[in-house]
């Protein structure tokens, strides 16, 4: 008998994975955390019954999460990821040779269990002598620092649980103060199809906040509903605008080896379908 893995995350719609070795599952003292083989995916994980990673599709998510914004910015020197415990992030962030790495993750067991049974996924970055880590919830973190940095990554769970305080206007404007100047900030920011209301909600907080705001968009195929939205706000609204040249010379001098992301896709990612940007611009 095959065991299935039930995603309900979205009302009416489901993902049914076929569960083969199931190497942990245990309720940490936060989360639901599974991890489980299938046949399509690899290894995956799943915080709450809700899909968070796998080892065949996340280069998609976290290649686009970190260099997107980091070849916009073009001088990135720090990068505070909030969340990403699965090292995914932390990974593409680690390939910028002068970087430094601050991760701050609620949950001390997703982050261990990520390095000992989805190894492929973090690729050594928590043992990088550049990675900063820090087990605690990532609110409290950016009200309480007084460290900036150029780019912030929120590889957030979705905004219930744990993961709930990391999408509001608080956290928005304290993450806002830990930027520095021209700095950029990206959030996980849910599949507008299944998930408008946290596509419009951050938008609209983070409008009263940064000069300049948007999306942009890739398709994770384990995560249910089409596209996913990046959330996108910097004070500098030159970084969503720039030429492919540029771009392009910004990946060729980094030197980095990518499975998904080009100049190119870059770009395009920030061209939104009509039904998003009616998300975005509909009367409330
Ligand atoms: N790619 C996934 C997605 O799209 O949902 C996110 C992956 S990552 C595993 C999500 C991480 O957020 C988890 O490791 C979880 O522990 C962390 N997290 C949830 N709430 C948090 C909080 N308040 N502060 C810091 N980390 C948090």
């Amino acid at each position: 008998m095959i065991e299935v893995f039930d995603e309900n995350l979205h009302s009416g719609v489901n993902l049914a994975l076929e569960v083969g070795e199931i190497y942990y599952r245990e309720k940490t003292d936060l989360q639901d955390l599974m991890i489980f083989e299938n046949p399509r995916f690899g290894r995956v994980m799943s915080l709450d019954g809700a899909v968070q990673t796998t080892e065949k599709d996340e280069f998609i998510y976290h290649e686009m999460f970190v260099h997107v914004p980091v070849l916009a910015h073009g001088n990135v020197k720090r990068i505070l990821i909030i969340g990403g415990g699965d090292g995914g992030a932390a990974r593409q962030a680690m390939k910028y040779k002068n970087v430094d790495v601050t991760l701050v993750d609620i949950d001390r067991t997703v982050i261990d269990l990520s390095i000992k049974y989805m190894p492929s996924v973090s690729g050594g970055a928590f043992e990088d002598p550049r990675m900063n880590l820090v087990v605690a919830d990532g609110c409290k973190f950016v009200k309480e620092t007084d460290e900036k940095w150029d780019v912030i990554v929120v590889d957030s769970t979705d905004p219930h649980g744990p993961g709930e305080v990391l999408f509001t206007q608080e956290f928005y404007t304290d993450c806002k103060s830990c930027l520095s100047d021209g700095g950029i900030i990206v959030t996980q920011n849910g599949v507008p199809f299944v998930q408008s209301d946290e596509l419009r909600n951050s938008y609209d907080r983070f409008g009263t906040i940064f000069e300049d705001v948007s999306f942009y968009m890739a398709t994770i195929p384990s995560y249910v509903g089409g596209p996913l939205a990046f959330g996108w706000a910097t004070d500098n609204p030159r970084l969503r605008k720039l030429d492919l040249g540029v771009l392009a010379d910004r990946y060729l001098a980094a030197e980095i080896k990518t499975d998904y992301y080009t100049p190119e896709i870059h770009q395009a990612s920030f061209v939104l379908p009509l039904y998003v940007q009616k998300v975005l611009t509909e009367e409330k």
